[in-house]
């Protein structure tokens, strides 16, 4: 049984409040951590010391080769404990052991990715009239409150640990309550590489106290969020009291077309991807499957047909492609979904069940489901259901397809698959998206900008544009000819 504890000020700390939360293996339902269930008191307790630490200004002023060093060496420390991490990703979030590892391997990279970053050219300068010189020069936010969700527990708090230590800011982190497990491992790293005491803290517990906290103080100047809409939502307000900085990473229900001149079977294959992989807890998902009409009967046929070998068990199993879902709260959530679903009118071609043979009634197992026959106000095809459900969509011509891939509140992410380089370009510019591919979907690199049009959110995380969003733009105008200004006659 792991012990978890939060990280403040440099010292591992129980909850003020004592209370404890037990984390769950998602596959058989068993505790396998004790984490300290922090509160508002222990959320102002770790603000008060990340203000202490970027107001005296060590981290910030130090030179960002020096940064870079602590963050190249967490990333090798991640390498070294890489097989350990994934193992305890595997037994909290329940995703396949191999997604586990790849999450991991991306962890580290994505530090690299922002040490290197650290210590780019950075800034402009204009050519003003004479005798000014105007430049421009990035500063870190200050106090950043970070808070993440449960499906990616250690990539997603890496996406935004990373870029806000490499730009010098102090941070207050919260991980998912779900899934703490190898958040809290990474800051034993951070720990032992040595990064400043007070400069990088993690408190743990729920949204609704610790999360609003973070969102609500006026010692924090930027809060950073990944998770659901709704939950944006109530960031937004909690941050309008100091008039916070704000990212926002929220959900999606991102629609895959596919064109009859597509690859039939790379489009097959993608389509699966899409949505099932991690279970379909992806906030990118092609949780959509736009299909032209002339080819639809015969790829649901085949989707299905494949769908139904997808092997689901537990994530530590090495034949296991498909993992429980996360919790059994949001299993039921899932399941409440397929309901609607049906009742809703949609066929349902694949699955729709809770899986419980073959000893996997203790998990939170569902199987890969697929809906077809729907129409654009269902709600399953509106609404984001965050696990193995796919709504199949019919679409005659690309002018239908394109109204339907923007037929709902969020713009995330979508895919194309076509023969047609043109057609291709002509629907990714339609689509309000801000994450898009063509005859793939999914990869993500830690170079380019993760996130959404619509009420998918608001910035951007990794690339250059994640590490300017843990920045504020400084003007500084030097005048070269020291002399009055001679407005006022006398
Ligand atoms: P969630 O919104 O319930 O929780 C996310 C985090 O916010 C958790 O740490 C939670 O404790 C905290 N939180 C909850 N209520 C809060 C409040 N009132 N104030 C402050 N913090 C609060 O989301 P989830 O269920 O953990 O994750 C699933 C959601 O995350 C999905 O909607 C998914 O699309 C989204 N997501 C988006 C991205 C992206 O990059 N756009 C990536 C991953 C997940």
């Amino acid at each position: 049984m792991l012990d978890l504890k939060m990280y403040i000020n440099g010292e591992w700390a129980d909850a003020q409040s004592g209370k404890t939360r037990e984390i769950v293996n998602p596959a058989n339902g068993e505790v396998i951590a004790r984490a300290a269930e922090g509160d508002a008191a222990d959320a102002r307790h770790a603000i008060e010391v990340a203000r202490e630490a970027f107001d005296g200004g060590e981290w910030a002023e130090l030179p960002a080769a020096q940064r870079a060093r602590f963050l190249f060496a967490i990333a090798d420390k991640l390498e070294e404990r890489a097989e350990e991490l994934a193992r305890l990703e595997t037994l909290d979030n329940g995703k396949p052991l191999r997604e586990s590892r790849f999450d991991v391997a991306d962890a580290a990279a994505c530090f690299r990715y922002y040490a290197g970053l650290a210590t780019k050219p950075d800034g402009q300068t204009y050519p003003v009239a004479d005798p000014m010189q105007a430049m421009v020069v990035r500063e870190p936010v200050g106090v950043c409150g970070l808070i993440v969700p449960w499906n990616y527990p250690l990539l997603m708090s890496v996406w935004k640990i990373a870029p806000a230590l490499a730009a010098g800011n102090t941070i207050v982190f919260k991980p998912s309550e779900v899934t703490p497990v190898t958040a809290a491992k990474l800051f034993e790293i951070i720990e032992e590489v040595g990064i400043p005491k007070g400069v990088a803290n993690m408190v743990m517990g729920a949204g609704p106290t610790v999360g609003n906290e973070l969102a609500e103080s006026h010692l924090v100047d930027k809060v950073s969020f990944t998770g659901g809409t709704v939950t944006g939502r109530s960031i937004m307000k909690a941050a309008a009291g100091n008039i916070k900085k704000i990212s926002l990473e929220l959900g999606g229900k991102s629609p895959n077309i596919v064109f009859a001149d597509a690859d039939f079977e790379t489009a097959v294959d993608y389509a699966l991807f899409a949505i099932f992989a991690n279970q379909g807890q992806v906030c990118s998902a092609g949780s959509r499957l736009l299909l032209e009409e002339s080819i639809h009967d015969r790829f649901v046929e085949r989707l299905v047909e494949r769908a139904r070998t997808i092997r689901v068990g537990a994530g530590d199993n090495p034949a296991t492609e498909m993992g429980p879902l996360v919790s059994q709260a949001h299993m039921e959530k899932v399941l409440r979904y397929i309901e609607i679903g049906k009742q809703e009118g949609a066929r349902l071609v694949c699955g729709g069940s809770r899986l419980t043979e073959n000893g996997l009634d203790k998990g939170y197992f569902v199987e890969p489901t697929i809906f077809v026959d729907t129409a654009p106000e269902m709600r399953i095809v509106r609404e984001e259901i965050f696990g193995p459900v796919l709504a199949v969509q019919k679409f005659k011509d690309e002018a239908e397809a394109i109204k339907l891939a923007n037929g709902t509140a969020y713009g995330l992410a979508g895919g194309v698959f076509t023969g047609d380089g043109a057609k291709a370009l002509r629907v990714i510019k339609k689509l309000r998206a801000g994450i898009t591919w063509i005859n793939s979907y999914h990869p993500t690199y830690n170079e380019a900008p993760w996130g959404g049009y619509k009420q998918s959110g608001i910035g951007r995380g990794l690339g250059t544009f994640g590490y300017d969003e843990f920045t504020e733009v400084k003007q500084i105008n030097i005048n070269l000819q020291v002399e009055p200004v001679g407005w006022f006659e006398n």
